[in-house]
């Protein structure tokens, strides 16, 4: 049996730190945007979620399926099952604080 398995990063095992809702907590809107509803792609050249990254030629920007916002591939990392949306892969890509909102711990 191999158990060569250094390259897996998964952050279990983190302390049971309650998340606290703050009114300016980020809260995604009702209903899912459809894509024409998206923030333009040059709206925006900063990183919605972080608004530290910065979107270049190589830097590319990703839409969050469930709010719409422009986030930077790091912020974009997760995915998750979207109600409404019309993309095929049933698993669509989230925003952090989309997927945090739905994903309460
Ligand atoms: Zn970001
Ligand atoms: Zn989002």
């Amino acid at each position: 049996m191999h158990t060569s398995s250094s390259s897996s990063s998964l952050d279990r095992g983190s302390t049971g730190r309650r998340i606290q809702r703050s009114p300016d907590q980020f809260q995604p809107p009702d209903r899912a945007p459809v894509r024409k509803d998206w923030v333009p792609d040059n709206q925006q050249h900063v990183c919605m979620v972080c608004q530290r990254e910065r979107f270049t030629m190589f830097n590319r920007r990703h839409h969050c399926r469930r709010c719409g916002r422009l986030v930077c591939h790091a912020c974009s990392g997760h995915k998750m099952a979207v109600e409404g949306c019309t993309e095929e892969e049933k698993e669509v890509r989230v925003c952090e604080q989309c997927y945090s909102y739905f994903h309460p711990e």
